[in-house]
């Protein structure tokens, strides 16, 4: 079996050369929303409170938007590094898929939620 074509395809099928592309504008990017169990809530802050006592802890919030995501900042539209490979500005899209970056109050939410509903748990218990 050969995998060359022997006899030309119709015109219709012919492959035409692509018209030039004026290439679409760029869209942030829409990555699946991950959920946030109490327990990953509970840990992350943790790790900003600690943050704010311990100067070598892991601040679990994005150095560029201060929110927080598991993947690449999707808030940043590009970069630019200076010759040495220091970051010397960042862009952000105008717009941008706001599921995708949790905030730092918001995870305070889940948790002081968490924490009362257990309070109403041992009151009515
Ligand atoms: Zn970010």
């Amino acid at each position: 079996m050969s995998f060359f074509r022997r006899t030309p395809l119709p015109p219709a099928l012919q492959p035409s050369l692509p018209p030039l592309a004026v290439p679409p504008p760029p869209v942030p990017p829409t990555p699946d929303v991950p959920g946030l169990s109490l327990q990953a809530a509970r840990t992350i802050l943790k790790q900003i409170e600690q943050v704010g006592v311990d100067p070598y802890a892991v601040d679990p919030r994005c150095t560029h938007c201060r929110g927080l995501h598991d993947k690449a900042c999707p808030r940043v539209r590009s970069m630019e590094f200076s010759p040495a490979g220091q970051l010397i500005g960042v862009v952000f899209w105008k717009s941008w898929n706001s599921d995708d970056v949790l905030w730092p109050e918001q995870v305070v939410e889940i948790v002081m939620k968490a924490e009362q509903d257990e309070l109403d748990l041992k009151a009515k218990g």
